[in-house]
């Protein structure tokens, strides 16, 4: 077959943060994965959007983002280049559901790459304080 180009887009694997057992997932309710937080933030995921800690169903007063979980440490050398953005995303979200929500990101360095994507962080920053 003849073809002008080929594009690849096979995208990302998911991190399977269990290899991180340091951070309790899958061993505390309370922790979940960027994927998971995303489906609770949904309006149509398993909790219809309430933001809700697993445990007890009871709405969180903080939420802690861990980030470079599995990238950017002695095994891992890549930096995935979406993670800083969804979390800052995340951490907005959780707060226009809630606002009684205190949201921190634990970061080695922000990586807001893309056009607009600095303003969004300083938005978010400046929301939280
Ligand atoms: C929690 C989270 C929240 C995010 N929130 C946002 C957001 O709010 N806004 C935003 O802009 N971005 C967001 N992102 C980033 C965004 O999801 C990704 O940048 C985007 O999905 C990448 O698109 P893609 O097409 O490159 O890859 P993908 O969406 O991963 O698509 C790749 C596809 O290729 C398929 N595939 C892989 N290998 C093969 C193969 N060998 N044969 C056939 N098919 C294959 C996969 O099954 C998949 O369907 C978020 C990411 C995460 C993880
Ligand atoms: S620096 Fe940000 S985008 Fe890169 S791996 Fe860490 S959390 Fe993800």
């Amino acid at each position: 077959m003849k073809v002008g180009s080929l594009i690849l887009a096979p995208g990302y694997d998911v991190y399977d943060a269990h290899l991180s057992q340091e951070y309790g997932l899958g061993r505390y309710a309370n922790v979940v994965n960027a994927l998971q937080f995303e489906r609770i933030l949904s309006a149509s995921g398993p909790t219809m959007g309430h933001v809700e800690r697993p445990s007890d169903k009871r709405a969180p007063r903080r939420i802690a983002f861990l980030q470079c979980v599995g990238s950017r440490d002695q095994n891992h050398a890549y930096c995935s280049a979406v993670c800083c953005m969804y979390a800052t995303k995340e951490a907005i979200i959780a707060r226009e559901h809630d606002r009684e929500i205190e949201p921190t990101i634990f970061f080695i360095d922000i990586r807001a790459y893309g056009k607009g994507f600095d303003a969004y962080f300083e938005r978010a920053r400046k929301e939280q304080a």
